[in-house]
């Protein structure tokens, strides 16, 4: 037998870790890493931060989980809370991203059959598109590498170009149920819609009565310096799946939506068994209870732009390796002249975490808690690093 026991599907690297602490992490040897990958844009708070902790230990010795089949004082106060916080007047609690955009995509087609259009059924989504590894979710997305060898994927989806408005408005015919993308693509390189895109979209739902759905997975809760991405556009969705860091490394996602986008998602159309248990929704109050206030938006903004600023001064030392730092908050990629991944794992070696992404993209996705000395001290080692990198021949 050559399979490893944990099904071979990842490329892992040689980082092992066992420990966490704030900003950094700890390898089996007592190896210590600055991580700016937050476990792909997950670990708001760091590592082993007091208050989730506490309110997590808290929570799993008072109640962790009984059914959806009971009443849920811990589910209704986060659910309020989202919904004060947001366009939403509903949530539907998951324990990941692709099953966020999965209750997003039922919601949406739910909409138009309880309407009495069921052939409103298909969704228009983007090229570079990452949703999610389930058959919906790959469905969504025209990346060969997450759909190949999985035919027959689901019908009802139609791939058209990001950030081309006239395509997607194109594409709209008597069977189209809404719009379905994220605001910032993470996976597809870190890149933002623009916002004439985007306003450009709503424009079309409000006209053929279609479902703009976003997909906040990653550049929610946070993470780009306000709370969901769709403020900095004042452009709103009608339903937003989100998750990573909404747990703050706990598992667990959810599907907002408004009242009207929700009106199809009646008693029995949905389910699941853990979703919004009160050991989730003990994580998901603590991570907001620090992030959801507009001082620590505003420190977000702040570090954001000061990171992009140390990594935009250290590009022209550079230039062989690196182009440009694009994104918004702390949801940042630098768009390398060299493949990106094997650049990514020859930093690991170094002791400084990043995240691989398409179009030749380092992602840098630190917790938002960072301080100015990780700043400083990340940009220092990536630059060393960057200097004494030998640019693989086949990549080169
Ligand atoms: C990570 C991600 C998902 C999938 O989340 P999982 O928790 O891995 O299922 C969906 N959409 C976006 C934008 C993501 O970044």
């Amino acid at each position: 037998m050559a399979i490893t026991p944990l099904m071979p599907v990842y490329p892992r690297s040689p980082v092992r870790p066992v420990r966490g602490e704030g900003v950094y992490l700890y390898g089996e040897e007592g190896e210590r890493y600055l991580d700016f990958a937050a476990g792909i844009a997950v670990n708001l708070l760091g590592h082993g931060h007091p208050h989730l902790t506490k309110a997590i230990q808290d929570q799993a010795a008072t109640l962790m989980h009984v059914s959806n089949l009971y009443g849920s004082p811990q589910g209704e106060a986060f659910a309020q809370r989202l919904c004060d916080l947001t366009f939403a007047d509903t949530v539907f609690f998951t324990n990941s991203g692709a099953e966020a955009v999965e209750c997003a995509i039922k919601t949406a087609r739910r909409y138009h059959f309880a309407k009495g259009n069921a052939h409103k059924h298909n969704l228009i989504t983007f090229s570079n598109a990452f949703h999610g590894r389930t058959m919906a979710t790959i469905s969504a997305t025209d990346q060969a590498k997450l759909r190949d060898g999985f035919a027959p994927l689901l019908t009802g989806f139609t791939v058209v170009d990001f950030n081309d408005l006239d395509a997607a408005l194109a594409a709209i015919d008597e069977n189209t149920a809404g719009f379905l993308l994220e605001p910032i693509q993470g996976e597809g390189g870190i890149r933002p819609a623009t916002h004439e895109f985007l306003a450009g979209l709503r424009a079309a739902c409000d006209e053929h009565d279609l479902m703009l759905v976003f997909d906040e997975v990653q550049c929610g809760v946070a993470r780009t310096g306000a709370l969901y991405a769709y403020e900095h556009y004042g452009v709103v969705p009608d339903i937003m799946a989100s998750a990573k860091g909404i747990g703050g490394g706990f598992p667990m996602g959810a599907c907002l939506a408004s009242e009207k986008a929700a009106a199809g998602m009646v008693i029995g159309t949905h389910g699941s068994t853990y979703g919004g248990n009160p050991l989730a929704m003990a994580a998901g109050q603590a991570v907001f209870d620090v992030v959801a206030n507009d001082e620590f938006l505003a420190e977000v903004r702040q570090k954001g732009e000061r990171l992009r600023a140390a990594l935009e001064q250290m590009i022209p030392n550079h230039d062989h390796l690196f182009e440009s730092v694009r994104g918004v908050g702390l949801m940042l990629g630098v768009r390398m002249k060299t493949d990106s991944r094997a650049f990514v794992t020859y930093l690991r070696t170094k002791g400084l975490l990043a995240v691989s992404a398409g179009d030749n993209v380092m992602r840098v996705l630190p917790p938002l808690t960072i301080e100015e000395e990780h700043i400083r001290e990340f940009v220092d080692m990536l630059s060393a690093a960057a200097a004494e990198y030998e640019v693989p021949a086949a990549a080169a």
